[in-house]
């Protein structure tokens, strides 16, 4: 399940900052996350949990911000949000689509 090592790797970021601003307390933490980027929220969510305690991060909330996936048909150039990753283009028909946005996964916020 990769996603415990994904939630390793937030915690990682997050302390690393804390300790960059000299802070010793967190209340939350925000990551934004692409919907193509292949993170089951859920099991994300459940790893968080296991993954913080007995950490500093054991009482900060993660929440989670979803970024909607873009693309442009490599066909004709048209740019859409398909609903599903496996929409046709809605100009050409084809199905040829180069991911431009919706791959993230990054630590946006830490709150203090
Ligand atoms: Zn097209």
């Amino acid at each position: 399940m990769h996603e415990f090592s994904i939630a390793q790797h937030i915690i990682e970021i997050a302390l690393q900052t804390a300790k960059e601003h000299d802070v010793d307390q967190i209340s939350s933490v925000e990551v934004e996350i692409g919907q193509a980027a292949g993170v089951v929220i859920e099991a994300l969510e459940f790893a968080w949990e296991s993954v913080v305690r007995d950490t500093p991060l054991q009482d900060a909330a993660l929440t989670i911000k979803i970024i909607p996936v873009s693309v442009v048909c490599r066909t004709c150039g048209m740019n859409y949000s398909p609903r599903e990753l496996l929409d046709l283009c809605p100009q050409c028909g084809d199905m040829n689509p180069e991911i431009i946005r919706g791959k993230e996964l990054r630590v946006s916020a830490i709150v203090t």
